[in-house]
């Protein structure tokens, strides 16, 4: 027997139940013997939760979105089904909908939504969702039945997050199936019913199982029939290595454990419920995570199988909105129980704990939750310390909000050294600061705490890191798209494969601007195109606004090229360096302005490990800098230097004689790009005046 489960994303829309009638036929027509799970239509859970707080909240627009959610499920039902199908789908659900209907109005009379009343309300999207299905593949010939969850899954009564009692569960499955054994069978996900072992007139009490619980109730009911295979059908080829959301080039990770699958999913991948790994786990039953909509791709097999795989990790997963508390104070210092009085004190008062560390001087400890619970951590805390806090032996809990968990997951990492050198320096290159840091003994797990801010950046930084090692992205920033400008996006376009396939570098340009527009796309802009068409429909722009948007774009390995002759922009390099952003130009001035601002900027790309180039200073094209650089390094002493500054002087000179205007070789000088974008620049010598204070500088003149 297998079990299948699929989820709101891949029953959204009736279409796609059509491309789950067609993989089911498959399963039919090979014999096998299974059993589905469905979710309710994708956004039906947060529509009817979204119903009752209108109700709630004397909004009588609740009465509107009833009735939409109403109009979705019965032209679901006449999109695919049809004559006695239909006819039966819709008595049920009209009669179901008044029933939804009255309790939403009682909500509404008595403005109240109970968690208890909210778990019922919510149990209409998966009885909904499954009883259309099953009717739909009877219409398709296939003999299928409904099957209500509640009758077999059996909880406690904490509504919202309900825990299944196994023991009676799993007797109410076998005897269940041992009687209905020829259809399959279409079972509500999510929803259960309060067991006999709780009150007696709660016997019966819809409840649910968690957000996302669906997936809970395919491995529960796996757990029942001793199925041989979990299949959670989702919208994404599988598990990937982050989300595909917030990382672009995330892929499918073909194996994985159960722990590590476990550790991926409490840390914020979606993908999988968390609980579901724990019934599959007792039972040593794998899983399969599978696309719908790519159905012939494998996906991923968890199971306890441990294959060796390429990389040092796993997976990278992050959850985006975090507390962190710290409990400090001399009182904690030697001090045993201290740990066992603040972690009661929070079960007491059902904070979960995401995330623990305290540092061996045991001056404090911090400790992670979700922002919905902080302030009754911070509540029960001060209740279990107030002594300790009235005698100052322990201070004020400080709290730090906005913050996000980063978590890198794997198996492989245990016994492996370098694997946190490799994450912190991928996040220090990168400027993200590391608030707090935890790793498990088991070595499964290392999570960090970065400002909420910085978390899709540092999903990149790792994943480039861990993953793409062969390949680094560099994410372009370009101002000025003049001569030289233009000329660089061809050079990058003609390049981009060599780059690519030869020195592993991929350019991504993520932002454009000339001294009017700019464009930004972080998913990269074409530089094949005509970038000053493309330009001519961005927004309008100012160095400054360009700088700020560049900044918080907060793009990883991220380079900034000026192309521009522009003092408004070279001021801004500093603060440019400080974002750890590299910074490319053949733009002097930044490098001719006083001293003690030249050594600022290569103090700054120092701290923050960022590169600062501007080989195209002196000397055009040809490598200057970059060997006086070598030179020096290994300790020669410049004596002298030789050579024609100024190729456009050297061009006007060369090239007028009395057959010629002045004006016209100066002209043809900047038409060949060989002169500043004012050419009086080249003319009054100032563009070869720093071109030698560069070098002076450059060879230690300072
Ligand atoms: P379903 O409706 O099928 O239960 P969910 O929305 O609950 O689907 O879960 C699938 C989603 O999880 C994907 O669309 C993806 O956006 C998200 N997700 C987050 N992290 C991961 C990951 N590491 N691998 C795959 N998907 C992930
Ligand atoms: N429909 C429920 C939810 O949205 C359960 C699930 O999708 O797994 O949370
Ligand atoms: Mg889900």
């Amino acid at each position: 027997m297998k079990v299948l489960k699929f989820g709101g994303s891949s029953v959204a829309k009736p279409e796609r139940i059509k491309g789950i009638v067609e993989i089911l036929k498959k399963y039919v027509k090979a014999g096998e013997a299974f059993t589905v799970v469905f979710s309710a239509f994708g956004g039906v859970t947060d529509s009817l939760i979204d119903v009752a707080k209108k109700a709630e909240n004397s909004d009588v627009n609740y009465l509107v979105e009833f009735e939409k959610l109403k109009a979705r499920h019965i032209e679901s039902a006449k999109l695919l089904t049809s004559g006695e199908n239909l006819k039966t789908l819709l008595k049920y659900i009209d009669q179901n909908n008044d029933d939804l209907l009255n309790v939403l109005k009682g909500i509404y009379l008595i403005r109240e939504v109970s968690a208890r009343t909210l778990d019922y309300v919510v149990s209409f999207g998966e009885r909904f969702s499954n009883k259309i299905v099953a009717h739909t593949l009877v219409e398709n010939g296939i003999k299928a039945e409904y099957l209500d969850a509640r009758y077999v899954i059996k909880t406690d009564r904490n509504f919202g997050s309900a825990r299944v009692d196994f023991e009676e569960t799993e007797l109410l499955i076998a005897e269940y199936y041992a009687h209905h054994s020829d259809a399959i069978q279409i079972v509500t996900g999510f929803i259960g019913s309060v067991s006999k072992s709780g009150k007696n007139n709660d016997f019966g009490l819809t409840t649910t199982l968690g957000r996302g619980g669906s997936d809970y109730t395919a491995a529960i009911l796996a757990a029942g029939l001793n199925a041989s295979v979990i299949e959670i059908w989702t919208d994404v080829d599988g598990v990937l290595t982050a989300d595909p959301r917030k990382v672009k080039k995330a892929f499918t990770i073909p194996t994985m454990t159960y722990a590590e699958a476990m550790e991926m999913s409490h840390f914020g991948a979606k993908v999988i419920y968390p609980p579901t790994l724990v019934p599959a786990l007792k039972k040593k039953i794998p899983l399969y995570i599978k696309n719908t909509f790519n159905p012939d791709f494998v996906g991923t097999y968890i199971s306890t199988e441990r294959n060796e795989t390429e990389h040092a990790i796993q997976g990278i997963s992050s959850i985006g909105n975090i507390s962190l508390l710290t409990l400090s104070g001399s009182g904690l210092f030697g001090v045993p129980g201290i740990a066992g009085r603040l972690f009661s004190a929070l079960a007491h008062d059902a904070v979960n704990i995401i995330l623990i560390t305290q540092g061996s001087s045991e001056s404090s400890i911090s400790f992670a939750v979700q922002p919905t619970d902080t302030k009754r951590a911070k509540h029960a805390v001060e209740k279990a310390f107030a002594n300790e806090m009235k005698n100052n032996a322990v201070n004020a809990l400080f709290i730090e909000e906005n913050l996000a968990t980063i978590a890198i997951v794997g198996e492989a990492m245990r016994f492996r050294p370098g694997i946190a050198g490799t994450l912190f320096d991928a996040l220090g290159k990168n400027g993200i600061n590391c608030v707090a840091i935890a790793q498990g003994s088991s070595e499964l797990n290392i999570s960090v705490i970065v400002p909420r801010t910085d978390e899709t950046k540092a999903l990149n930084a790792l994943h480039e890191a861990f993953f793409l090692s062969d390949t680094l992205t560099l994410n372009v920033f370009l101002v000025g798209v003049g001569l030289i400008g233009s000329e660089l996006l061809k050079q990058m376009a003609q390049q981009a494969h060599f780059l690519k396939t030869e020195r592993a570098i991929e350019l991504k340009l993520v932002g454009v601007a000339n001294s009017r527009h700019s464009v930004f796309d972080i998913n990269g802009i074409d530089f094949t195109q005509n970038i000053k068409t493309v330009l001519s429909e961005g927004e309008a722009t100012s160095p400054e606004k360009f700088i700020k948007k560049m900044i918080e774009t907060n793009a990883s390995n991220a380079v900034f090229i000026d192309c521009t002759a522009s003092a408004d922009v070279a001021q801004h390099y500093n603060e440019v360096l400080a974002q750890s952003i590299s910074i490319v130009t053949p733009n002097k001035i930044a490098n001719t302005g006083n001293l003690a601002q030249y050594k600022i900027l290569r103090n700054t790309a120092r701290k923050t490990g960022v590169k600062f180039l501007y080989e195209t200073n002196v000397g055009a094209g040809l490598p200057v800098i970059n060997t006086l650089k070598d030179l020096l390094n290994s300790g020669d002493r410049i004596i002298k230097i030789e050579g024609v500054l100024s190729g456009s002087l050297s061009f006007i000179f060369n090239n007028f004689d009395s057959t010629k205007k002045f004006s016209d070789v100066v002209k043809k000088a900047g038409e060949l790009g060989f002169t500043e974008p004012d050419p009086r620049l080249d003319l009054n010598g100032s563009d070869v005046r720093r071109k030698l204070l560069i070098l002076a500088r450059e060879c230690g003149f300072g």
